[in-house]
């Protein structure tokens, strides 16, 4: 009965946000011409590394939203009033119970992590200064985040042959099984990454289950960060082929480990490009964008979370207003970051997606597990050499056949609900700032 009532219920409510979003226009002014665009065009204008073109259209951007404040409020109150009622009849009191069922998480786990992030927020809050200092401002706003840092050198372009050999032999330096894997996977052409007009944005890994292989479809542009999401990808690869022969039930993992080879993959080269980077220049840059994930993940994804867990509660007591919702929302974002930003983004809840998807509720914090998960396995890798691969790998297999937990302790031997193995994860995210820091004294 609850799936019949989905289609027009919540399922509905969340078909009706795209075609709400559909109707957003900005109005921005791009190489001196005014011009309309859609919403997620505006989003790409907000990375522009010209500040007087993000201010500019940060301010539109939030008023598109907040014109259709009242639309967005009415369809986030159902779509979050539906999924309550179901709770209800479920008798399930705790608004994360069917997220950390979907992840196969205990919620002890889940506080101990965000309570080893909050304890280092001041290394990450001191980075954000910093890159403020290097705009040459008082603290950043809300769209300075995650926008480039300019310096005079240019990191280095990786062709494509030798992007994968870079890829080879750095994957080769934690385990050969997987360097030899990604070789025969550039050698059977498994991976789609001409970089041509047409060609639809992002990257993905996708699974032919009964040939028991995979194939990769992204652009190759010959930048680091290209590199490193063509390993991401390779890691996906490399999960679906150390599970293949398992049984397929056991074969279908959670979002929250989803990630865990991809982002090991990616962590690789990632590092190893900034150690290899031929200026002070070149590793700077990297580092900023390596350090862009810590950002995401702690402060901004710490603060959808915050949102979502207080306006779920708000929303138990009946309807949640547009400028409540704000509110919420910027004190949110306020906490997670710690006030180290000059402006916030109090419309967020209705610009972001994530909070109006049906099928998975609070979509936003596996990620931020996702990654500190594989930072942990990436430093006792660090810490015990090539002999971690094949309890790497049986790490991996064991993915869909059970508890995050229970995955753990067997193959790693700790305790997800203590916060060691997430203070050696933090200590990695950690050492990239104290390193940034250090490169960038003399430049302020
Ligand atoms: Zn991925």
């Amino acid at each position: 009965m609850i799936n019949a009532l989905n289609v027009d219920g919540y399922r509905g409510w969340s078909d009706h946000y795209d075609t709400v979003v559909a109707t957003i226009r900005v109005p921005v002014v791009v190489d001196g011409e005014e011009k309309l665009v859609s919403a997620g065009q505006a989003l790409n204008l907000l990375s522009h590394p010209d500040r007087a073109v993000r201010v500019a259209v940060f301010e539109a951007y939030g008023k598109a939203w907040q014109e259709k404040s009242q639309l967005f409020s009415d369809t986030l109150n159902h779509l979050a009033g539906f999924r309550l009622a179901v709770y209800r009849t479920r008798n399930w009191d705790n608004v994360l119970a069917e997220p950390l069922a979907i992840n196969r998480l205990d919620e002890k786990t889940l506080a101990t992590m965000w309570n080893v992030i909050e304890k280092h927020k001041a290394t990450f809050v001191s980075f954000l200064n910093r890159k403020a200092q290097l705009f040459g401002i008082d603290k950043l706003s809300f769209h300075d985040v995650f926008a480039p840092l300019t310096l005079d050198s240019e990191p280095k372009k990786y062709t494509y042959q030798e992007g994968a050999d870079f890829i080879l032999t750095q994957f080769a330096k934690f385990s050969p099984k997987m360097a030899s894997f990604a070789k025969h996977a550039f050698e059977q052409q498994w991976i789609e990454a001409e970089d041509r007009d047409n060609k639809r944005p992002g990257g993905f890994c996708t699974d032919i289950p009964l040939e028991k292989e995979s194939r990769i479809f992204m652009t190759y542009d010959g930048a680091p960060g290209t590199v490193a999401t063509l390993a991401h990808e390779l890691g996906h690869a490399f999960h679906s082929h150390v599970i293949r022969d398992e049984p397929f039930e056991n074969t279908n993992y959670a979002m929250n480990v989803a990630e865990t080879a991809s982002t090991f993959a990616e962590m690789i080269i990632a590092d190893a490009s900034v150690k290899e980077a031929a200026t002070k220049e070149e590793k700077i840059i990297l580092l900023e964008d390596k350090i862009g994930r810590s950002i995401a993940f702690f402060m901004d994804i710490r603060a959808r979370f915050l949102f979502e867990t207080r306006f779920y509660e708000a929303r138990k007591e009946g309807l949640v207003s547009a400028d409540r919702l704000n509110t919420l929302m910027e004190d949110a974002q306020r906490e997670a970051f710690q006030d180290a930003l000059s402006e916030y983004h109090p419309q967020f809840w209705s610009s972001k997606l994530h909070f109006y998807i049906a099928d998975v509720p609070f979509y936003n914090f596996p990620y931020t597990f996702g990654y500190l998960f594989s930072l942990g396995i990436y430093h006792q890798a660090l810490a015990e050499g090539s002999g971690y691969e094949d309890k790497y790998i049986a790490l991996l297999q064991d993915t869909g056949a059970m508890t995050t937990e229970q995955l753990a302790q067997k193959h790693l031997g700790i305790d997800l609900t203590k916060p060691d193995f997430w203070e050696g994860a933090l200590e990695i995210a950690v050492g990239d700032v104290e390193e940034f820091l250090n490169l960038t004294n003399d430049l302020v």
